[in-house]
């Protein structure tokens, strides 16, 4: 499979190119020259194949000619290596993706991504260093994927004092080959001193620094496995584990091209890579009917479905903030598969205030008892307001949760009480934060990776 930038459709690359280079030489994202179909033998049986059969259909074909069948199965093994399940709740379905070390969906890209980047250097004798900058999360699922990754190290940068003590036990608790910067400053120093470091041709002749940012399309990949497991199995009328789902599935109903594509997605968003993955599985062959793309008050996406006119603008704060995003990145890609009519007609965009945000919080724990974060929340509200529009939306609707709730603690338990620490994050509770604290200033951290690298 080839690959181009969104911006130049003229230089196509390799995949092991367009994963450690990271963003394409025309400023753009890289995005495959096509996307592969599934066969239909392999769309009849999603709702019974098992999540790693099913990553590696999806995957194989992207990374053709560069990764060994052999090799990327062993890859998926350690990469998904904890459960999805697809569980009832009401008369929807939810796809619980925060069951891996760091408790949400960016373990898929990032776990995947790093095993997927030690592979393509293996013959390679000087080690790769991942530098990432982070406001909080993204830092912790980037250093725990690249974690014992053999021949890369990763350093993450973090403001100091202005991260959770869970987010910097994730960052700065792993040890080994990740090391953690605590820069006495803002994450926009943090990721200054990034940016000035990659910029200097002489650093990075002594070392050979790369990034890992959300619009890796080694992140993005692996995230289209998801949506072809809960499209497969929501048609197929399954749960896991054995849930009430009532059966869906009658003979020659499912699966034969005719009848496919009846599912109904949620998807949470901000910066859109985990809707654009969506895109992919559907383009594939899972069956998916539509999307609805829920935000918060970072609209910029449901505007543009609505009115045709794309409007980047500032990113405003809000409670579920890892979609707080004015210019979403991925919304080039996004563009690249489809026409503001096409795009239009497959994704329904809906946003949704903390106010109500909270609200559908509170609500689905005393009706249901399910505990939902803040970003799954913007999600289940979103069905709220298509359902109160056109009517129930049936079983064969899922809504993507992207978060544990004690993730959120400090917006969950406000309003639902106390509430248990998902494992993963207990565990995380338990390390040691070792860190070095900088100056915000890049010939801080020159010196530092000067040091480290002696
Ligand atoms: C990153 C993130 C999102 C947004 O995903 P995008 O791919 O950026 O749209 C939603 N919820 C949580 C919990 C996240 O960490």
């Amino acid at each position: 499979m080839r690959y181009y930038g969104t911006r130049d459709k003229s230089a196509a690359v390799s995949f092991a190119r367009a994963a450690l280079e990271g963003l394409a030489p025309d400023g753009g994202l890289y995005v495959p020259e096509t996307i592969p179909r599934y066969s239909s033998a392999v769309r009849n049986s999603l709702s019974t194949m098992s999540i790693p059969e099913i990553a590696l259909e999806t995957i194989r074909p992207f990374v053709a000619g560069e990764i060994p069948t052999a090799v990327l199965e062993e890859l998926i093994e350690e990469a998904f290596n904890f459960p999805a399940p697809l569980v009832a709740v009401g008369d929807r379905r939810v796809m619980e993706l925060f069951h891996g070390p760091t408790a949400a969906f960016k373990d898929f890209g990032a776990r995947f991504m790093a095993r997927a980047f030690s592979y393509l250097r293996r013959n390679e004798s000087k080690s790769l260093r991942i530098l990432v900058a982070t406001s909080g999360d993204t830092g912790g699922a980037v250093a725990d994927g690249f974690y014992n990754v053999p021949g890369i190290d990763v350093t993450v940068l973090y403001p100091k004092g202005r991260v959770s003590p869970l987010q910097e036990r994730q960052i700065a608790g792993l040890g080994g080959n990740v090391s953690a910067c605590a820069v006495e400053g803002s994450f926009d120093d943090c990721q200054a001193m990034v940016k000035a470091v990659f910029s200097k041709p002489e650093v990075r002749s002594r070392h050979l620094l790369s990034s890992a940012n959300s619009i890796n399309i080694a992140r993005l990949i692996p995230q289209a496995v998801y949506y072809a497991v809960a499209a497969g199995r929501a048609w197929a009328g399954k749960t896991d584990p054995e849930g009430p789902a009532t059966a869906r599935l009658r003979a020659g109903q499912s699966g034969d091209g005719k009848t496919a594509g009846r599912v109904l997605i949620c998807v949470p968003s901000g910066n859109f890579g985990n809707l654009t993955a969506g895109l992919y599985a559907r383009k594939m062959g899972a069956p998916i009917a539509q999307f609805i793309a829920a935000t918060n008050i970072n609209k910029t996406v449901p505007d543009y479905l609505i009115s045709g006119d794309y409007k980047a603008r500032d990113s405003q704060a809000s409670i579920s903030n890892a979609m707080d995003v004015g210019a979403p990145s991925n919304f080039e890609r996004m563009q690249s598969l489809y026409s503001h009519a096409r795009m239009a007609a497959l994704i329904r965009g809906v946003w949704v205030d903390d106010k109500d945000t909270r609200e559908t919080i509170e609500r689905v724990a005393e009706t249901h008892g399910y505990l939902l974060d803040p970003h799954t929340a913007v999600g289940w509200r979103g069905m709220d307001m298509l359902e109160a529009e056109s009517g129930p939306l049936g079983d064969a609707s899922v809504l993507i949760s992207t978060a544990h709730p004690s993730k959120f603690a400090e917006v969950v338990e406000p309003i639902c009480g106390e509430i248990p620490l998902a494992p993963a994050l207990r565990q995380a509770m338990d390390r040691k934060v070792e860190s070095v604290s900088l100056p915000p200033k890049a010939d801080a951290l020159i010196d530092y990776l000067d040091n480290i690298s002696l």
